[in-house]
This record gives structure tokens, sequence and C-alpha cells, in this order.
């Protein structure tokens, strides 16, 4: 159902960048498509929406985003489908979020059909660089953030929203070895962890870079209060196996609002798994990892898709899982998820929104 209608301005480029670039070596986030979004917010609304060649702004470093931190983003794929259509996954759910991390901010909301028809519009132009081959997309990042050029720390009154779009493969290749993170904290009650914040991902780049140095590839954060409760992984959110059930931390204030744990959930429930949203101790993770019962854990996100963890580590002690080639449950939902997106089966929950 459309309500508003997108007045756009598109200016192609006269020198695409499509030729000259190795879908071969593609680095996550490294390789821009030709073109960008971009649209202003002042005067208590959205205006200029324009398709550009992508290249630098003109902003002033007084603006309160670099000050303040009033910036968030998100993130999204479009897929080519295996009929040589083009489909983002359910942008919908970008959209609403989005406007969940404006309000908490104290920025502005955004019409949801505004927003997907920006992302639809961008997709559109650049169909030329979806990828085809396996586990690849167009990675989608809107980006929102303030731009009154004074330091008030006040809501800004004017703010510009972007839309990039890269060519991505998979994130991560091999299995993850992860730790228990029990002296930093990402998010706390009442705060804004359930925001894509982009203050919440500068905070956690000293702990990341810590674990990484430490010898692991991610850490999973566990709650600011007890540090005894998983409540993500990265920036992802984190699913285990144990006893046949499918167990994930249940959303709250502290915890992103995942669209592809939303989406895993739903598969689930398709194979008829049961699944338990709650509080997931860490005890009773590295129990499972002792006894055999913890028999599938995995990263879950837009970014990293289904990454497998091989080996979970607590308070200074490996807990080696079992080898994620042998994973019914997550092999078999990155599966049917990546059939569901590259259009290879039917979308029974409408997920896909053709461009
Ligand atoms: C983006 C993000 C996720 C995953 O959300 P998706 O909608 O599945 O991409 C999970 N946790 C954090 C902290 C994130 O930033």
């Amino acid at each position: 159902m459309i309500t508003e209608t997108l007045d756009l301005k598109i200016t192609r480029t006269a020198h695409s960048r499509l030729a000259e670039t190795d879908f071969n070596q593609l680095q996550f986030g490294h390789t821009f498509t030709d073109h960008m979004l971009v649209a202003d917010y002042a005067d208590g609304e959205w205006k200029n929406f324009q398709i550009l060649p992508y290249g630098e702004l003109s902003l002033l470093p007084s603006i309160s985003a670099l000050h303040y931190g009033q910036a968030f983003f998100e993130g999204l794929k479009a897929y080519k489908q295996q009929d040589g259509s083009v489909s983002v996954f359910r942008p919908d759910k970008n959209a609403a979020r989005f406007n969940k991390s404006a309000q908490r901010l104290s920025m502005p909301e955004m019409p949801e059909d505004l927003f997907i028809q920006s992302v639809a519009a961008l997709v559109d132009v650049e169909r030329d660089w979806i990828p085809t081959a396996d586990n690849h997309s167009l990675y989608i990042r809107p980006v929102m953030f303030a731009t009154d050029p004074y330091l008030g720390v006040v809501a800004s009154k004017t703010y510009k929203f972007v839309v990039l779009t890269c060519p991505v493969g998979p994130y991560f290749t091999k299995p993850l070895r992860v730790k228990f993170e029990t002296q930093y904290t990402r998010a706390a009650e009442g705060g804004f962890g359930y925001a894509k914040a982009a203050g919440n991902y500068a905070g956690a780049m000293l702990p990341t870079r810590k674990a990484i140095e430490e010898g692991f590839d991610q850490m999973i954060w566990t709650d600011a209060k007890e540090h005894l409760y998983a409540e993500e992984m990265g920036a992802a959110n984190v699913m285990f196996m144990i006893d046949g059930k499918l167990i994930t931390p249940s959303t709250r204030d502290t915890i992103l609002d995942g669209v592809t744990r939303d989406t895993v959930l739903a598969l689930a429930h398709d194979m008829g798994i049961p699944v338990e949203e709650r509080r997931v101790a860490i005890s009773e993770l590295v129990e499972g990892a002792k006894s055999g019962k913890l028999t599938d854990a995995f990263g879950a996100g837009t970014a990293a898709t289904i990454a497998p963890i091989g080996t979970i580590n607590y308070q200074g002690e490996d807990y080696k899982l079992s080898d994620p080639a042998t994973r019914e449950f997550s092999n078999k939902l990155f599966q049917t998820l990546n059939d569901i997106r590259y259009g290879r089966v039917s979308d029974t929950h409408g997920w896909n929104y053709k461009v």
C-alpha cells in the first residue's frame, strides 16, 4: 500500500565504474556502486530526494552529528533472483526499525513508504551492480545524521538521509572463535542498544580490537549488570540449539531487534522446531557445550547472514563445539534462507520486495 509517493530527481553518472570492478575480490563495504541517494530534512519535512553519482558531500565541521552523535544507520540487502528479477529482503522491517532508532535519538521519522521507495529506487538504478554469484548480494546502507551547524546539546532541526549500496560477498568465511565479554558492556538497560545508533558501534571498537588481539574473531556481549547472560554476538543476534530447542535472548532495550533473527525464528517455526526467546545464561551454554547438548550456535544478521560459532570461550577456557559442516539445523536454515532470497523456492512469507 503506497500512501506517499516519492518525488525523486535522478542524475546519472557519465563514468560508470562497473566494468573495472572485480566482483571476485569484494571486501565487505569497500566497493560502492556508481550512485547514492540523498535527501534533506528541514522545516519539519523530508525533501530534495535525489539520486546522484556517489561522491563527496559538502558539510560544515560544526554539524551536530560529529559532536553529539545524532546518527544511526540501517542495513539490508538486495538479491538477483534466479529469474533475473531483483528483490529487496523485508525492507518494511528496516523502515520500521529506522523509525524506532530515530525516535530514541530524538531525530525525525520518515514515512515507511518513502524509506522503502528510496531504497528501491536506488537499487533499481544500480541493478547491474547486483552480484549473481552464490552468497553474494547488494548491501544497502541507509544512514541519517544531524546537520545543524552549531554547538548546542539539543536535537538538531535539520538532517541528511543518505543511502549507499555495495556489492558484497560472504562476511565471515570460517567458523568463529568467540569469547563471552565480561568486562566491557555494549548496552545497558534504559540505554539505546536497540537502536542502530552510530555511538553503539564506536563503543564496541576497543573491546572488539582487544578480543581480536587475544585471538578471537568476535565476542558475545553479556548483560551490563552481572555479565551472566548472553545478549548479542558483535553486531549480530545470537542463537543456540540446546536439546533440540532453538534458544535466543529475548529482545529488550539492550538488544537489537534483528530482521534476520525474526526471519530465523519464523523458519524454525516452519520446520516445527520449538523456539524459546528468553534470557540465556552463560552457565547453561557452557554446560551444554560440555555435555554435547549444545548442538548448534551461530550469529544471525544481514551482513553476517548465518555465521557458525566453532568455539566459545568463557573465563579463559575454550569449549569446542561440533563441526559446523555437520550441523543439521543451521545448514538447513542457511539453505532455506538462501533459496527464498534468491527466488529458488516460493516466497510463502512475502519477504521479497520486488524492484
Ligand atoms: C544490525 C544488527 C543486528 C542484526 O540485525 P539484522 O536486521 O538482522 O541485520 C544485530 N545486532 C546488532 C547490534 C546490529 O547492529
